[in-house]
């Protein structure tokens, strides 16, 4: 099953697919996740991503695509993936149609505006694995700490409100054409953002079965 996770900014991609991941046992592709490591790592990919992701911003079509291309001709993806943060802009949809993926589902996570902006400053990261935690919707069981494996968990450069509200219009500018672009396919299914992980979740694995 080869599904995608469209959503704004903090509207909980990353935490649904995290969940999903486990669930159906296929991985989760987080191009945000193997940015911010080749940022950490100072890989050639990682400097060249680092001023766009800093200011807000999309890191270049033609980066991502070469990112994604190579991670999903991994072993672990032979039987599917989540896709959690690409496509980002219908030039990266159309990419994927060209390597001839075929996409079950893509599911839209739907917060407003407002809501994403109050959660996104409670939102913190893990440096190591880049698990996803909310201080107060999702905290780590120990403060600071990654449940899954110890990392530290931190709170995004990208997370200060004045980078929020940027990444936000890129959101609506960029990546919420492929809302259309995918309900034209007949493959959208819209979940509405629940304040509690679990109660989304239970919409998210309703909308991948049903
Ligand atoms: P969020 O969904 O919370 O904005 P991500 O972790 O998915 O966070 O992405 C963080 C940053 O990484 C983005 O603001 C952007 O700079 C970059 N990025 C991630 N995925 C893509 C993509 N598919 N295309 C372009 N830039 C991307
Ligand atoms: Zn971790």
């Amino acid at each position: 099953m080869n599904l995608i996770l469209l959503g704004a900014p903090g509207a909980g991609k990353g935490t649904q697919a995290e969940i999903i991941s486990e669930k159906l046992n296929i991985p989760q592709i987080s191009t945000g996740n193997i940015l911010r490591a080749a940022v950490k790592n100072g890989t050639e990919c990682g400097l060249q991503a680092k001023s766009y992701m800093d200011k807000g911003a999309l890191v270049p079509d033609e980066v991502v695509i070469g990112i994604l291309k190579d991670r999903i001709a991994e072993e672990d993806c032979k039987n599917g993936y989540i896709l959690d943060g690409f496509p980002r802009t219908v030039p990266q949809a159309e990419a994927l149609e060209k390597m001839g993926v075929v996409i079950d589902k893509v599911i839209e996570i739907s917060v407003p505006d407002e809501a994403i902006k109050a959660r996104l400053g409670g939102r913190r990261v893990c440096e190591s694995c880049g698990a996803s935690y909310h201080i107060e919707f999702n905290p780590p069981k120990t403060e600071g700490k990654c449940d899954k494996c110890g990392g530290n968990v931190v709170l995004r450069k990208d997370d200060a409100p004045e980078t929020v509200i940027d990444r936000l219009k890129t959101y609506h500018e960029a990546t919420a054409p492929l809302i259309d672009f995918y309900k034209s396919r007949g493959k959208l299914v819209t979940v509405i953002g629940q304040s509690e992980v679990a109660d989304t979740s239970k919409l998210m694995l309703e909308a991948v079965n049903g």
